[in-house]
């Protein structure tokens, strides 16, 4: 019995130890619609056995595999697609910005795939969690809520004001081309900074209070594939400083949750004008996070993360200090194998990728006065990986 408990122990370990040190790359597959009539159409995807690896039957040519961390899906063989079975998975890594690490998670993937659904639901669950696993931490949390429109960066958090000059939150059906766009720069630490503005939150509600208000201004318009399409990348920032007494230091770990716009080749939107330009940008952007990937997954000395404000904000986030989880969002209809293709290659691309050893980011030392009152609450999130 001990012998089989060890061998399930090493097992464990050892899959941790190969987790550590790369990108993590999970897949989502999003239902399909169900059509009037009642039937759902061609499904191109399946899952084979042991859940983590998709096989996409494209063009009737035989399957692609793909293999990922996890697939979540209703299919076959898949994980469990609730948004807590996604939780179990994610929640160990998002929490470890508790223990002072850098944590980006991001959903990548064509307009339609459940990128938004996916980020609000993840949001809304670690919020919740970091702030109950808190308790008996001196800690500070506060949230910034950015995106970024055609390599511009606008702040969420700000206060759109209404003809009379009054603040008012509201939906805003067109694009605002007069918001300011906020100075992205690189301090003498070499770290990029922007000036946006940051909330101090004191429970999980507040921060969805916010990214809901925020969401409503952000830029987003109808095409083809979605009546609310995304034409930004949205980036909330979730910063945690929290004073581990145990320890004698103050740490401060950076979440990123990252909504990236809709990543379908041009043609499928069938854009002009305006949206032309922007899905231009968002190609752009989405082309240099590919790159930066490419040079991270080939150990290069010169890594791009200046061909884009969306690379240089996530700079940090992809330079080895942290921990990512790439979540693809896919859909499974044979209508969309193309797409789905493009999404899984960019994932398998990301899963290539090699980080350095993920370090806490120390910021100070925890006050003589306070260090002895709350010792046993030392310890924090396991921080997994
Ligand atoms: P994206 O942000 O990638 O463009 P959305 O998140 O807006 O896509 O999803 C498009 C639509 O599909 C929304 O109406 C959303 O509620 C629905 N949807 C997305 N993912 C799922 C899912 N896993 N299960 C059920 N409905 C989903
Ligand atoms: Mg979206």
């Amino acid at each position: 019995k001990y012998r089989l408990e060890a061998q399930e122990r090493r097992k464990i370990f050892n899959k941790m130890l190969t987790m550590q040190g790369r990108l993590r790359v999970m897949a989502r597959i999003r239902p399909l619609e169900m059509k009037e009539g009642g039937g759902g159409g061609q499904r191109c995807l399946s899952i084979a056995p042991g859940g983590d690896t998709i096989m996409l039957d494209f063009d009737h040519n035989g399957a692609h595999k793909f293999r990922f961390d996890k697939v979540f899906s209703h299919l076959p063989n898949a994980h469990s697609d609730t948004e807590h079975g996604i939780a179990e998975q994610v929640l160990p890594l998002a929490l470890s910005a508790m223990d002072g690490y850098n944590v980006c998670i991001f959903a990548y993937g064509q307009t339609g795939s459940g990128k938004t659904h996916t980020m609000k639901a993840l949001t809304s669950i670690i919020c919740r969690k970091l702030f109950s696993s808190r308790e008996g931490f001196k800690s500070k949390v506060s949230v910034s809520y950015t995106e970024i429109y055609n390599n511009e960066v606008r702040d969420l958090l700000r206060n759109p004001k209404d003809d009379h000059g009054r603040s008012e939150w509201g939906r805003v059906d067109k694009i605002d081309h007069n918001v300011p766009s906020l100075d992205v720069r690189t301090n003498s630490d070499g770290k990029v900074e922007v000036n946006s503005i940051s909330v101090r939150i004191t429970c999980a509600e507040e921060v969805e209070d916010l990214v809901r208000r925020g969401t409503e201004i952000r830029s987003t318009f109808s095409t083809d594939l979605n009546k609310h399409s995304s034409r930004s990348h949205a980036l909330l920032t979730i910063t945690c400083e929290v004073e581990n007494e145990w320890a004698g230091l103050k740490y401060c770990g950076k979440l990123n949750l990252v909504d990236l716009a809709g990543s379908e080749r041009l043609s499928r939107s069938n854009t002009e004008g305006d949206r032309l330009k922007e899905t231009q940008f968002i190609n752009t952007s989405l082309a240099a996070l590919g790159n930066v990937m490419s040079a991270l997954a080939k150990d290069q000395a010169y890594i791009p993360y200046r061909d884009s404000k969306l690379t240089m904000l996530l700079s940090e986030s992809l330079s080895g200090n942290s921990k990512v989880l790439m979540m693809t969002c896919i859909k499974e209809g044979t209508e969309e194998a193309s797409e789905t293709l493009c999404s899984l290659q960019f994932g398998a691309r990301a899963k290539r990728v090699k980080l350095g050893e993920a370090k806490k980011n120390v910021v100070g030392k925890v006050e003589e006065a306070t260090a002895t009152a709350t010792a046993t609450a030392a310890g924090g999130s396991n921080g997994d990986g």
